[in-house]
């Protein structure tokens, strides 16, 4: 496990998941309103990163502080 990273380029954003420390409860996948988290594996992904909103609700959601965003 790592930190993941997952770059927007057309954003020009950044979202940081940090594998060591999520825990796999889904809060950033029922909060996020453009549906850019997935779970694999019992981690977050957040594989449609292209379509945030950059309204930091996952930033504040996790009970992990697990995710890292560049925006937010
Ligand atoms: S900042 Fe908002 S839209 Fe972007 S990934 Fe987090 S919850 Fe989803």
């Amino acid at each position: 496990m790592a930190v993941m990273t997952y770059k927007s380029d057309s954003l020009g954003l950044t979202i940081e998941i940090d594998h060591y420390t999520c825990d796999g409860d889904g809060e950033c996948v029922d909060i996020c309103p453009a549906e850019v988290f997935v779970m694999e594996n019992e981690k977050s992904t957040a594989p449609n990163v292209d379509e945030c909103t950059e309204c930091c609700a996952c930033v504040e959601a996790c009970p992990q502080t697990a995710i890292k965003h560049s925006s937010c």
